[in-house]
């Protein structure tokens, strides 16, 4: 019996065993695809600058990085700490100038979100999102409703305009 569950373990601890180096390969790879997508997207971001004739410099390129990796719509204190981390020698200034040029350019969004100062994220490319803020973490979720959007489309036809952008943000707290 005891012979029995040993083999038992011993086959079981080799099936383990076998299966290791798949599962290794498998989260590499998975890692590496995030990687990767993570150097497109900063990569895509310099792309963006180069075309709009921005020079991209050391610091600008920190910078990108930063941008490219933050999807949650950080405001310039929460940047100003992510760069430092990288480079602790771009100044808050740098900061502020490089997020105005690219703001400029058509590359980056800045949002207000009721909170009183800037929130930045990179702008999409032929897509669309609103945003909801939960106003008692700062949390912003983006969301798309069809519905939505082809009602305000009706409401500005029927007042005679055509529309031709919006912002719409929700502040919401979580249901209690
Ligand atoms: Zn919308
Ligand atoms: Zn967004």
């Amino acid at each position: 019996m005891e012979a029995k569950v040993k083999v038992f373990l011993l086959s079981l601890v080799n099936i383990l065993y076998n299966k290791l180096p798949e599962t290794l390969d498998k989260i590499n790879r998975k890692k590496h695809n995030l990687r990767m997508s993570m150097i497109g997207n900063i990569k895509q971001l310099e792309q963006k600058c180069l075309a709009k004739g921005l020079k991209m410099t050391a610091q600008r390129r920190v910078i990108c990085k930063v941008l490219a990796q933050s999807h949650d719509h950080p405001h310039v204190d929460a940047l100003y700490e992510r760069v430092q981390k990288i480079d602790n020698k771009i100044s808050i200034a740098t900061i502020y100038r490089t997020l105005r040029l690219f703001e400029e350019a058509g590359i980056l969004m800045s949002h207000d979100f009721g909170m009183g100062r800037a929130h930045y994220e990179i702008s999409p490319d032929n897509t669309h999102h609103d945003h909801m803020i939960d106003v008692e973490t700062g949390e912003v979720i983006e969301f798309t409703n069809k519905d939505i959007e082809q009602l305000q489309e009706k409401i500005c036809e029927q007042a005679g305009y055509q529309l031709i952008g919006h912002r719409l943000e929700l502040y919401v707290c979580k249901k209690k």
